[in-house]
């Protein structure tokens, strides 16, 4: 992963804002990876993200569905949870490898989890790693990866 940019943020509306303006520059065929601790705050970012994809949809943790898809905004919004998988494999028999070819893709992918299904996402991604720091700060750190 190179660093592209990192910022920090002091509280989920912060977070938010900042993943909703990141999504103004982005559209279809465009990979993020969820990086952080359970409540470091991927979900919100996704909150963020979505609104700033012109979609009012209300964003769940897709911890037991997998996949939720958004729609409305300019693009689809395809938001994974991997955290019950344990295997690349166990991924592309659920057919998950498809989100993954950025030239079929139609919208936008953020894999929250993306440790358990190593292997999968085998295409240029960006990753956000969010690091808790004291309190309610969060460090997101931007980066890409080929
Ligand atoms: P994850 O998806 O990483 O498990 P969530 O987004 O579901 O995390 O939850 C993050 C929790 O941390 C929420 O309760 C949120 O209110 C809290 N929080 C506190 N500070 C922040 C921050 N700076 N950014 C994001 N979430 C924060
Ligand atoms: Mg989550």
């Amino acid at each position: 992963m190179e660093e592209i940019f990192s910022v920090v943020t002091k509280n989920e509306n912060e977070t938010m804002l900042m993943a909703e303006k990141l999504a103004h520059t982005v559209g279809k065929g465009v990979v993020f990876t969820l990086v952080g601790d359970l409540g470091a705050g991927k979900t919100h970012f996704v909150k963020g993200f979505v609104k700033g994809m012109g979609s009012n949809a209300l964003v769940t943790s897709p911890t037991f569905t997998l996949l939720n898809v958004y729609e409305g905004g300019k693009v689809p919004i395809y938001h994974f949870d991997m955290y019950r998988l344990s295997s690349k494999e166990e991924a592309e028999e659920l057919g998950f490898n498809e989100y993954f070819d950025l030239n079929s893709l139609d919208g936008v992918v953020l894999v929250e989890w993306p440790q358990q299904v190593d292997g999968l996402i085998n295409c240029p991604h960006i990753e956000i790693k969010i690091e808790k720091l004291d309190g309610n700060n969060r460090k997101i750190i931007v980066g890409s990866q080929k």
